[in-house]
């Protein structure tokens, strides 16, 4: 898979720059490799760059070259299929672009993944909840992935293979979506919970549905399952035998000793 990038500090060698979301301003600087039509080591007086179109303004002494992109192969960039699918994952859970305006969604995404997709800027926002939560979802079509990922051109194909090999997304109508799981009852998810003895976090991928929220607060009212925060997300670790309610005497005695 061939992405876009934007990483200005990998692209080229400047002390000049005003970072900024959407577009960042670079002063005097040189390529590290070839750019557009430019070859590496050319040197740029002002460099637009746009995180909305992964496109960049390159002035060079007597030229100038509009909608340049630089592109990188997924795993010169450090980048499994499975780090893609889990982006496909993290949008399908937005239901909307990190590029929409407003979006102040966080992401794990690494720092280097971020500068690739000038999404570093908008840092300052994350952590506060995001108000596009409550919108109507956009239809997230094979477009709007490859254009999340910041897939070049004519990598169509290979996104669609990705969403199909990784097992996790299935095509509804044009609009990609998450495969129904293994976790639709209180046996099937407390089951595959109790398979992993470390925990599993409820924004898994595999225990993904529209019942989940429901299914939890019956088991752990249950006494099967305990819910822990960690790190902003719950993380569910299973209880055998189930959890005993201690009364509020009980409680007493244990705090006097
Ligand atoms: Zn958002």
């Amino acid at each position: 898979m061939i992405l876009h990038t934007i990483d200005h500090a990998a692209l080229f060698h400047t002390t000049t720059v005003a970072a900024g979301y959407p577009e960042t301003v670079l002063g005097p600087c040189r390529s590290t490799r070839a750019i557009g039509r430019f070859p590496a080591d050319t040197a740029f007086s002002l460099v637009l760059i746009n995180a909305a179109s992964l496109r960049m303004t390159l002035h060079a002494e007597d030229d100038v070259e509009r909608d340049a992109v630089a592109t990188v192969p997924a795993d010169e960039a450090g980048l499994s299929p499975q780090d893609l699918a889990d982006e496909v994952f993290f949008l399908i859970m937005r239901g909307h672009s990190m590029h929409t305006p407003g979006c102040t969604c966080a992401t794990p995404m690494r720092p280097a993944r971020r500068r690739q997709l000038g999404l570093a800027a908008r840092a300052a926002h994350q952590g506060v909840t995001c108000r596009l939560g409550g919108s109507p979802r956009q239809p997230i079509t094979l477009d709007a992935v490859a254009r999340e990922l910041g897939v070049a051109a004519g990598q169509v194909q290979a996104v669609q293979t990705l969403l199909q090999a990784s097992g996790q997304f299935q095509c509804d109508g044009d609009a990609w979506a998450l495969r129904p799981v293994l976790c639709q009852t209180e046996e099937t998810l407390w089951a595959f919970v109790r398979k992993h003895p470390l925990g599993v976090f409820e924004d898994n991928a595999l225990i993904q549905g529209p019942q989940l929220q429901r299914l939890v607060a019956r088991l752990v009212q249950q006494g099967r399952l305990v819910a822990r925060q960690d790190g902003g997300v719950a993380r569910l670790f299973a209880c055998q035998p189930p959890l005993l309610r201690v009364d509020s005497e009980v409680q007493a005695l244990w705090r006097r000793s």
